[in-house]
């Protein structure tokens, strides 16, 4: 049977001329997200200012599902719908509604009434005075707590037809993806950087991927997992076009020829740079990492000012400020961490030495670079044409 939904959005609401347009991606974006899982129909649609769904009630778990994963939506509404109709009708209407909803009465409620149609002969207040009455005259085990209400029976009275519900289901807040622009996110196997991807892509940005690993050191499985990981992480950031760089060469000669201390920033500046090249070739606006300051060795701000010395775009660290328990928080509320966690060798704990400097020089790390020229150059060309591109 149809059902219909209600998509309640806030931050997007106050855009004041663009508004519409946010609206407009905000729908493509649900309907994206349907698509992926639905099989009966459905639709999406605006009316005055509001967003509905409109699905098959044998989906409703798929539903709530996917539209509580798009960013833009602060909460998704199964409502019932009626007629426009008088306040004789509307309390028949209220009862009915819990009659339905609720098997067990024995609650506090408040009723919480809108008019978008204030020709309406009576006020919200009203509405709500005369509808409270008679749900506690039809149901005498209900209470009345305006504070704190166990259950709250919104009414909006619009043009033609009255909407009741009271159960929202929270979404992730956040900006519709594609409102924003595009980043490039550095996705290692680990925990932080789809997190990262998760935050930034909250703001409305659209995100790419690009992937370091190094064969034989690091397995087909690894880059499974960063797949997987990737997949997780698209159901909030819609497709990713995911990069597979071979950093193998690359991360060989910087072992051969500059000092081991050094390896872990000079391979990482070397990502960024390769980063950099996929971000420009896709028109993105800048990267993204999963660092977070002081959390290792390569995270220190002295080791991000060398990192961040080789980008001309900006680079946004959306963890910066956070602990790793926050950090692990968001990744077991977004579904990564059980994937996050698989043991898989990562291409940079390879090499690593066993005290690498936590606090590099840049002046100093530039010198050892230098033993790179004409040794390099050709291995970071091949790194950018065997680039296996993955589309999830
Ligand atoms: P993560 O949990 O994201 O792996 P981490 O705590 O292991 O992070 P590092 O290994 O120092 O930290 O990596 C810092 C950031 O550099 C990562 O968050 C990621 O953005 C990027 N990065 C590291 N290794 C890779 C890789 N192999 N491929 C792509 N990006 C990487
Ligand atoms: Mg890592």
């Amino acid at each position: 049977m149809e059902k219909k939904y209600l998509i309640k959005y806030s931050e997007i609401g106050i855009k004041g001329k663009n508004r519409h347009l946010f609206e407009d991606m905000l729908v493509k974006n649900i309907k994206a997200a349907l698509r992926l899982v639905l099989t009966e129909s459905y639709s999406v649609r605006k009316s005055d200012g509001r967003i509905y769904v409109i699905g098959d009630d044998s989906e409703n778990d798929e539903i709530i599902s996917a539209v509580t994963k798009v960013f833009g939506v602060a909460g998704i509404a199964p409502l019932t719908q009626y007629e426009k109709c008088g306040i004789d009708e509307l309390k028949e209407h209220v009862i009915r509604y819990i009659e339905d909803n609720y098997e067990n009465r024995d609650f506090t409620f408040k009723v919480n009434a809108r008019r978008a149609d204030k020709t309406y002969p009576l006020t919200s207040v009203d509405v709500n005075v005369l509808v409270g009455e008679a749900v506690l005259n039809a149901f005498p085990e209900t209470k009345v707590d305006v504070h704190e209400p166990e259950v709250s029976i919104y009414i909006e009275i619009r043009p033609v037809d009255v909407n009741i519900y009271s159960t929202i289901y929270p979404g992730p807040g956040g900006m519709p993806v594609g409102s924003s622009g595009r980043a490039m996110l550095l996705l290692s196997g680990g925990i932080d950087s789809p997190v990262a991807g998760y935050l930034v892509s909250k703001r409305g940005v659209s995100v790419d991927a690009v992937y370091f690993h190094a064969p034989p050191y690091t397995s087909e499985r690894a880059k499974q997992k960063v797949v997987d990981l990737a997949k997780i992480i698209s159901a909030y950031t819609g497709p990713i076009r995911l990069h597979v760089v071979n950093f193998t060469d690359i991360q060989m000669k910087i072992y051969e020829v500059c000092p081991h201390d050094e390896l872990t920033i000079i391979m990482r500046r070397y990502m960024m740079r390769l980063a950099e090249h996929f971000a420009a070739e896709r028109g993105c606006l800048g990267l993204v990492t999963g660092e977070s300051i002081g959390q290792v060795a390569s995270q220190t701000m002295q080791s991000m000012l060398c990192t961040n010395a080789v980008c001309s775009l900006p680079v946004y660290r959306p963890l910066c400020g956070f602990d790793k328990l926050d950090i692990v928080d968001i990744s077991e509320r977004i579904g990564a961490y059980e994937t996050s966690i698989l043991p898989f060798e990562d291409c940079c704990t390879i090499f690593v030495a066993k005290h690498p400097v936590t606090k590099p020089r840049l002046d100093r790390i530039e010198r050892s670079e230098k033993k790179l020229e004409g040794k390099i150059e050709e291995l970071y060309r091949q790194a950018i044409e065997t680039v296996e591109i993955i589309e999830i």
